[in-house]
């Protein structure tokens, strides 16, 4: 059974199992200048994972079993797609800076297909944020995948190079970053640069299209380090989420990032939760709107793994969970 009570006026709620395993969570509901003002709200999407209109593409063959070669390019200037490249920088854009250094070298110069190759590859990569921050488009990376490779791959699988932009496997990026000149470029060589660091320096490069706005000290030292997987990519995509972790990291700095990377985990995972019961893409921001009340119980029910006892009293697995929920949810409501 549930009792639920009103402290302060304030609506909070707090909801406690009879049976003594404890389901405790507060819930912020109603400051309405918060909700309806400071905080944009932000469009859901229908059912279905995060990236389902996300898409890499595979090369295409002719009937004759030959590859057809139609890659294309998205311009960094005019975002133009665009398969001849270099000409087009040439003919289009050869007033601005960096197209007239390279303009300055002779043609199949090895500095001149540098400086294009730099062009072309952030290009991509700006077409591939917004891809990424839409949910929808097409992903270009440095070499498209066969048919077979692309059924085993998930769109988490692939990054940012930290040198040249360029997508690719995550897991062949320090393969990549052993030759690529641009890494080289910016690296300094005299320093043994570790695999992971390799990784996390990819991983800043998407962070900012969270939306969540902390400083670089924070994304570096916490939101790069920690475990790379699904529920990570959950978090680091979730600005309140991230906003939750900055604001554990400013009262205890770095050195507390286990916890930091834990709370942000937890919350996480309770917004796949909640997106399991919505059959949306929720934010954390939607599920503390005072209307999505029964929707937060329902997702910590399932979270905590609510079940009938023997006596018929609700009991849950993880007890704790709940609680952790109902604190950072009291923790978030504040921002
Ligand atoms: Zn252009
Ligand atoms: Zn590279």
């Amino acid at each position: 059974m549930l009792c639920a009570y009103y402290i302060m006026g304030g609506y909070w709620v707090v909801l406690v199992d009879l049976n003594c395993t404890v389901a405790k969570f507060f819930m912020h509901t109603c400051i309405p200048s918060i909700a309806a003002g400071q905080r944009k709200k932000r469009k859901t999407k229908a059912a279905g994972t995060r990236y389902d209109k996300v898409t890499i593409d595979i090369p295409r063959k002719k009937a004759n079993g030959r590859r057809i070669w139609d890659k294309k390019h998205s311009c960094f200037y005019c975002e133009k797609d665009v398969s001849k490249m270099a000409r087009h920088l040439e003919d289009v854009h050869n007033d601005e800076r960096k197209v007239m250094e390279a303009l300055t070298y002779p043609k199949l110069s090895k500095q001149r297909g540098f400086i294009f190759e730099s062009l072309t590859r952030h290009g991509d990569y700006l077409h591939n944020l917004k891809v990424l921050h839409n949910k929808e488009g097409s992903l270009r990376v440095m070499r498209k995948p066969t048919q077979q490779q692309s059924e085993g791959r998930s769109l988490s699988d692939y990054g940012p190079c930290p040198g040249c932009y360029g997508f690719l496997i995550k897991s062949d990026l320090w393969r990549h970053c052993q030759k690529c000149e641009h890494y080289k470029a910016v690296t300094d060589q005299s320093e043994s640069r570790q695999r992971g660091q390799m990784q996390r320096d990819s991983r800043l490069l998407l962070i900012g299209d969270a939306g969540f706005k902390g400083d670089q000290k924070f994304s570096s030292e916490v939101l790069t380090t920690v475990q790379d997987d699904d529920i990570s990519q959950v978090a680091r995509e979730d600005w309140l989420i991230c906003t939750l972790g900055y604001d554990i990291f400013e009262q205890h700095g770095a050195s507390q990032k286990k916890v930091i990377s834990q709370s942000m985990r937890t919350m996480a995972r309770f917004l796949q939760s909640a997106r399991d019961v919505t059959s949306q893409n929720v934010n954390l921001e939607d599920m503390i709107a005072p209307e999505m009340f029964d929707t937060v119980v329902s997702a910590v029910h399932s979270l905590a793994r609510r079940s009938q006892s023997d006596r018929s009293y609700p009991k849950y697995d993880i007890p704790s969970l709940a609680l952790k929920v109902g604190n950072y949810l009291c923790h978030v409501q504040v921002f």
